[in-house]
């Protein structure tokens, strides 16, 4: 297995897209902060057989991080990255340094208004300002017709998909589903920071949604009796706090009262100090 090339200023990307695209080759890129687990390797997996040349960027941004602590404490893997990168056919690394991505007297961001106001970004002010310029950057770094992001961040997601259609940026952008471990918790690279009974009341997340598609299946509809059963499995377990559960629109994100539409139900809880995040579809 060739080893990927590692890739470090926004030129020397832009050059490699363009002697790919030149040569007919359509390019991929999954955009990841590292610390790359099996949920990551879909992506990649996803992508490889649509693309002459595979990019998987790896950036932790700082700009994404509404708290200095997560930022501090965002684990960083880089031998092993590399070693998944290789083993699963991926062609480049694109690891631009913060000072290649945001170089002195920056100050532009891009901004999509509706989409990031309620749910994470009631939550986590900036963050998805953060996530929208760093991944227009990438974008134009790495000129993908294709890029690849999970549905476990579904608000991240929709906001992509959003500003791609909105900006006329010409990258098609997939949505793919969550993995998780055997028993239901999604996998993250922040789960490393639970401990072990953490990780046992961790399981709350795809409970609550179990929960709310059982009673989907049994017919109920109503948004307010689906929010409440799942809202019970999380009051019911030690140490978890609630930051928002909700019913919602698959694609506007919009709170439902009835599940009249493709709805999703999303959540995010802390457990101790780590900040959890799930969703599903309700129908
Ligand atoms: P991150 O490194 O956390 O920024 O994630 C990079 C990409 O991987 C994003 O598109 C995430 O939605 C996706 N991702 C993270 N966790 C999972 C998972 N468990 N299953 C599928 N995709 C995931």
């Amino acid at each position: 297995m060739p080893e990927p090339r590692v890739i470090r200023t926004p030129q020397e990307m832009a050059a490699a897209s363009q002697a790919a695209r030149a040569k007919g080759q359509r390019v991929g890129l999954v955009p990841t902060m590292g610390a790359l687990h099996a949920g990551h390797l879909s992506l990649v997996d996803f992508a490889r057989p649509l693309c002459g040349l595979l990019v998987v960027s790896i950036f932790v941004n700082p700009l994404q991080f509404d708290r200095a602590e997560d930022l501090e404490h965002y684990p960083v893997t880089w031998e092993a990255d590399h070693a998944l990168c290789a083993a699963h056919g991926v062609d480049a690394i694109y690891a631009p340094t913060a000072a290649a991505m945001y170089p002195q007297g920056f100050q532009s961001k891009v901004r999509v208004e509706g989409l990031t106001q309620e749910l994470e970004g009631a939550f986590r002010p900036g963050h998805f300002d953060g996530v929208t310029t760093v991944v227009l950057k990438l974008f134009n770094a790495v000129g993908p017709h294709l890029a690849v992001f999970g549905e476990k961040d579904y608000q991240q997601l929709r906001v992509i998909q959003r500003m791609a259609q909105d900006l006329d940026l010409g990258v098609e952008v997939i949505g793919r589903p969550t993995v998780r471990e055997p028993d239901g918790l999604a996998l993250s690279s922040r789960n490393v920071h639970l401990s072990p009974e953490e990780r046992k009341h961790a399981l709350c997340l795809r409970r609550a949604l179990d929960r709310a598609q059982e009673r989907v299946r049994a017919g109920e509809r109503g948004a307010a009796a689906l929010r409440a059963a799942a809202l019970a499995v999380i009051e019911a377990t030690p140490g978890a706090r609630l930051d928002y559960l909700e019913v919602v629109d698959a694609q506007e994100l919009t709170r439902l009262t009835r599940l009249d539409r493709p709805a999703r139900m999303v959540m995010a809880v802390w457990m101790g100090k780590t900040r959890l995040i799930d969703n599903d579809a309700l129908n």
